[in-house]
């Protein structure tokens, strides 16, 4: 039997495990750093699985590393398992429904990132143990994607040096082979200390942090102007210094995310928004505190694995989905906004053509292979660390209905549905046989190793985190 169809078939057999584990993690919900259920439960089946499991990794204590085999290739499965915070909301509901006292919701489809990955090593060690075959399977437990990139702590602190070959993917709309680059970004809090003060009685006396963001974020809004286009520069004022008109504000605080899509310069940027920042103390006479706590890098392509994830998807494609499945996803299309409605039509004419695109709308599913992408990626992602260390490649499987945006509640709500657990044992048995093709391919690893050598054009990784930050939460 061709090896695609025992992988596949490892999976299906399993796949109420699976889907099991994807619920339970859905329902846990927990936020960066505290994933702490999630990764237990996922440690816990993995080491009944066989798989040795070491945890507590890089200062996150929510970080594992399960492993099967020895010796070399090193081939390693990238999972995540992190809600997002203000997306709690009822599962299979087409209307906003948050779950009472309940804050978090899976609204980027982690619990299907994470347990995809972990059935594609699950099915890779058993095809493994029937064959004797040699080489080391890992499934890496990635705490805090969102917000925090926990993977650049693990590349930092060495735990993928030993690794030939890195391989994920994410849940989506689409399937497609995710081979863009992602923007480096970095997030930066600014806080500000000045002097409180009446601020009717003795204003004079008084000095105001909250003047010092405000002047600070007009003097980026003016940098705008002489930046390169593809950077973005975000902020949140995270303190405004009390809710008081009449007290001036001793303490204020802003967030920074700053994007480019290499981090190079995201590092200039960062440069420049930190003189900005001083200049803002200065004009006040108050001081500033300046704080990085994460940093994610770009995306390192790398066109063998994609070419292998792009033929193995190809295999399993098209999904066969029921007629209720369908209308389910129906459901969910009539809760999206025009807006997204009308981003959903230009997607689908840029994939397909505009004589294409009338009959592909017709379904709610984008139920086939989308071309592999030559254009940039916007969004930032922690998988960007890891690829700058080993081959890296990733793709995405088309998990709700078309149009569905990202982080929303409406992603959340259709995370425990068919048509999710579908993407995600289509991505599971896509990573396993890709895994396989490597495990069993010296060449192909070789291929891979020169094509990425070749892309990073004699840079090395920047290493974006300062070296003695630590995870935390913030
Ligand atoms: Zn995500």
């Amino acid at each position: 039997m061709d090896y695609r169809e025992i992988l596949a078939q490892s999976i299906e057999e399993k796949k109420q495990e699976f889907i099991r584990i994807s619920n339970q993690i859905w329902e846990y919900a927990e936020p960066r750093f505290q994933e702490e259920k999630s990764s237990a439960l996922q440690q816990q089946y993995l080491k009944e699985q066989g798989f040795a499991v070491r945890s507590d990794l890089a200062g996150e204590k929510t970080a594992f590393i399960a492993e099967y085999g020895s010796g070399k290739p090193v081939i390693a499965f990238l999972g995540e398992f992190d809600a997002l915070s203000g997306l709690s909301q009822e599962a299979d509901n087409p209307e906003r429904a948050p779950i009472p006292g309940c804050e978090q919701g899976h609204g980027c489809g982690h619990q299907l990132l994470g347990t995809g990955a972990l059935a594609a090593a699950v099915a890779l060690k058993e095809k493994m143990q029937a064959d004797h075959l040699p080489g080391t399977i890992r499934y890496y437990g990635c705490p805090a994607e969102e917000n925090a990139g926990g993977k650049a702590y693990l590349v930092r602190d060495g735990y993928f040096d030993d690794c030939d070959v890195a391989l994920t993917w994410h849940a989506s709309t689409t399937n497609t082979v995710a081979h863009v680059s992602s923007l480096a970004n970095f997030r930066v809090f600014f806080t500000f200390h000045g002097l409180s003060s009446h601020a009717a009685g003795a204003p004079h006396l008084g000095r105001s942090a909250l003047d010092a963001v405000e002047l600070m974020n007009v003097g980026v809004n003016y940098m705008r102007e002489h930046m390169i286009s593809t950077a973005r520069v975000h902020y949140a004022v995270t303190n405004t210094g009390g809710t008081a008109p009449n007290v001036v504000q001793s303490e204020a605080q802003v967030l920074y995310a700053i994007r480019a899509p290499k981090v190079t310069q995201v590092k200039e940027l960062y440069n420049r928004i930190c003189k900005i920042a001083q200049g803002a103390a200065l004009m006040t006479e108050t001081t500033v505190d300046i704080q990085q706590v994460s940093a994610y890098s770009n995306l390192i392509r790398n066109e063998v694995i994609s070419q292998q994830m792009y033929d193995a998807m190809n295999y399993f494609l098209p999904q066969n989905y029921t007629e209720e499945e369908l209308e389910y996803a129906r459901t969910f299309q009539k809760s999206i906004s025009d807006l997204d409605r009308s981003n959903l039509k230009n997607t689908v004419v840029n994939l397909v053509g505009k004589e294409k695109a009338k009959e592909v709308l017709q379904s709610p599913m984008l139920n086939f292979l989308c071309p592999i992408p030559t254009t940039s990626g916007s969004g930032s992602t922690d998988v960007g660390d890891v690829s700058w260390v080993v081959p890296t490649s990733y793709f995405y499987t088309a998990c709700w209905a078309a149009g569905t945006p990202g982080h929303a509640w409406q992603q959340v709500a259709q995370g425990k549905s068919s048509i999710a657990h579908k993407g995600m044992l289509l991505a599971a048995k896509v990573l396993a046989c890709v895994g396989y093709a490597f495990l069993t391919q010296p060449e192909l690893v070789q291929q891979a190793h020169d094509a990425w050598v070749e892309d990073l054009d004699g840079e090395s990784y920047p290493n974006p985190l300062p070296k003695d930050l630590k995870p935390f939460l913030w």
